[in-house]
């Protein structure tokens, strides 16, 4: 038998890292998906079918990151092991940043831990509120029993999200299409939209660094910022001990990337690389990134050379 001549992605074990803008022996071309969505936020698949789907895609290291929610973690993991794929604990916590919502994914994390815990408790507490409010703006246009409908479409009554809203008005045919749907009844100034305050920046990265995880920016090419709020953001970020940032993500488009690349070579940040995946139907990349498994650029520090192999390592992967 030949020996797998390329080094091990995970070889690597690092004590007070700090990020280097140069090449590393961690492998740029891995698999890995770091950012996905159960059925315990507003994916439409559980955490075991997402495993399996993700080992078939051909995923080397797996996240799930849902929106403020633990909950599938263990069984994400469980599901994850008998598959034999690497496996991160993940969550997506929704941040209000410069009047905007920002989100931040926390990788790497202890799901027990009780400051995160508590942390996005306190998030997901104002989602039904909230979730009333857009029901009663949809109501004003003549939409009737959207809240009633969208908590229909959310297996998890405390994680209601505009998602479930969506597919809650495609379904009646208000809508033809997700996207349609959020851009005529969902974001600010339609009908459907609630203005929202969400975790404060530093406190969702503490409460990532707090459980063990290394704080992400997520999906930065859809915010719509100035030049100076996202040199803010990042710096803000930076200061309260973020370590990464989304360079490969399901919304970037390949000028995205190029930006992306060279704000994290600026920064000093780790680069991280996930689908968002939701739904076969409604998301743009599958699990693995199909059909686009871009790689990083090998100028980048993938975040998971923050992780060392046995960190990583599954029974099954190990044998
Ligand atoms: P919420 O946390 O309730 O504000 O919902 C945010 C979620 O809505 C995001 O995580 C996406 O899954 C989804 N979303 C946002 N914008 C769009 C869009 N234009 N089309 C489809 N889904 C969207
Ligand atoms: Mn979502
Ligand atoms: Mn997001
Ligand atoms: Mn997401």
């Amino acid at each position: 038998m030949v020996e797998d001549a390329r080094p091990h992605p995970f070889r690597q074990r690092r004590r007070g890292y700090r990020p280097l803008a140069k090449i590393t022996p961690v492998q740029h071309d891995l698999n890995a998906d770091l950012h996905s969505h159960s059925t315990a936020s507003d994916g439409t698949l559980d955490a075991a079918t997402l495993a399996t789907r993700a080992k078939a895609n051909g995923v080397e290291l797996w996240a799930l990151t849902d929106h403020d929610e633990l909950a599938a973690l263990p069984a994400a993991r469980a599901a994850a092991e008998r598959a034999g794929l690497p496996f991160v604990d993940g969550v997506e916590i929704s941040v209000t940043f410069a009047g905007t919502t920002v989100h931040i994914v926390g990788l790497g994390i202890d799901p027990a831990n009780d400051e995160l815990v508590a942390g996005i408790a306190e998030v997901r507490a104002g989602r039904e509120e909230r979730a009333r409010q857009m029901g009663d703006g949809l109501a004003q246009v003549g939409i009737k029993g959207a809240y009633e409908g969208a908590m229909k479409f959310a297996p998890n009554p405390h994680l209601v999200s505009r998602t479930h809203f969506g597919r809650f008005l495609v379904a009646g045919g208000i809508a033809p299409d997700m996207h349609t749907v959020f851009r005529r009844y969902l974001t600010e100034g339609k009908p459907g939209y609630v203005e929202h305050r969400w975790a404060r920046l530093g406190d969702a990265v503490r409460w990532i660094r707090a459980a063990g995880g290394v704080a992400v920016i997520a999906h930065p090419g859809r915010y719509k910022f100035t030049p100076t709020e996202e040199y803010a953001l990042f710096s803000e970020f930076q200061a309260h001990g973020g370590e990464g940032v989304e360079v490969v993500t399901g919304s970037h488009h390949a000028g995205d990337i190029a930006k992306y690349t060279d704000m994290a070579l600026e920064f000093g940040l780790l680069a991280s690389r996930g689908s968002d995946f939701h739904d076969p139907e409604e998301s743009r990349l599958d699990l693995g990134l199909k059909p686009n498994p871009l790689a990083l650029s090998l100028r980048l520090t993938p975040v998971w050379s923050r992780w060392s192999e046995a960190d990583l390592r599954t029974p099954r992967a190990a044998s």
